[in-house]
């Protein structure tokens, strides 16, 4: 039901940006796989991607954490119908050691750059009279842990911006929300795991029962499909009256 309705997805060379553009060109959408790099297999991944559901992908690299290239993306895809804001990297350590760079990163691709593509975006959304923005949060949008500080602002930041977004296009065909996902095994989730397990002095399946599934009360990890899934139904006509809003795809973890 996408068909000629075009997808952006920043940060979507792996993981659940991968995933979401997967499901969204299952369902017939053109898509813009995006992340920093250049590589022969990201553009290998496009190719793949457009033969597997005969639909149109182009693979453009774009720096999140640079504002310019942010809008860059969005001009340069043209059109865009669907905008889901995805990229977003993560360091844990605590408050008083947090490396000052890192701090600006996470914040700046994590959250600053929905701004840019956002209103790059919508001026597209408003010439074809439709639109759906698909900020990819976390339940650390909604909740905290101890050690991620700016992933943890960054991700309420973004709630907040996507609430702001849903006012601003409300009287249009125009949706804003954000899914909130539990965890997830994708790289960044994997990445994590060595620095919690010195953080916590505890051998990686101790982390990943103890610290990572521990605030996930199914004790399962979530799928990259059904945060695909989960964007899929926000596009359809079932969710033209939600805006604005949080879909937690967490396994329970913000009802303890
Ligand atoms: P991932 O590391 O697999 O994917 C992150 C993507 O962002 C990659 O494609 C990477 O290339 C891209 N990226 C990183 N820096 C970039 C930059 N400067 N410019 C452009 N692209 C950049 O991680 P993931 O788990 O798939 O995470 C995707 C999103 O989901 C993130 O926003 C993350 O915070 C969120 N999330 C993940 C989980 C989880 O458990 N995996 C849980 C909640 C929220």
């Amino acid at each position: 039901f996408l068909g000629g309705k075009t997808a952006i997805v920043t940060g979507s060379n792996s993981g659940i940006g991968l995933g979401v553009a997967r499901q969204l060109a299952r369902a017939g959408a053109d898509i813009v796989l995006n992340s920093f790099t250049d590589r022969p297999e990201d553009h290998q991944l496009a190719q793949n991607l457009a033969e597997e559901h005969g639909v149109t992908v182009r693979y453009v690299k774009a720096d999140m954490s640079k504002g310019d290239e942010c809008r860059a993306l969005i001009q340069q895809a043209g059109r865009c119908d669907i905008l889901v804001n995805n990229a977003g990297i993560q360091h844990v350590a605590p408050i008083p050691d947090f490396p000052i760079e890192k701090w600006d990163s996470i914040i700046a691709i994590n959250l600053t750059s929905a701004f840019h593509t956002t209103a790059a975006a919508l001026p597209m959304m408003r010439a074809a009279g439709w639109g759906r923005v698909i900020n990819i949060a976390s339940a650390h949008g909604l909740t905290a842990s101890a050690f991620k500080s700016a992933y943890v602002a960054a991700k309420h930041g973004i709630v907040g911006f996507t609430k702001v977004t849903a006012l601003e296009t409300a009287r249009e065909q125009i949706t804003c929300n954000a899914i909130c996902p539990g965890y997830v095994l994708t790289p960044l989730v994997e990445a994590q795991i060595p620095d919690s397990m010195k953080e916590y002095n505890m051998t990686r399946d101790e982390v990943i029962r103890n610290v990572m599934l521990e605030r996930q009360p199914s004790k399962e990890f979530a799928t990259v499909e059904q945060m695909g899934d989960t964007a899929v139904f926000l596009c359809s006509d079932a969710a033209a009256q939600i805006t604005g809003t949080t879909i937690s795809v967490d396994g329970g973890w913000t009802a303890l």
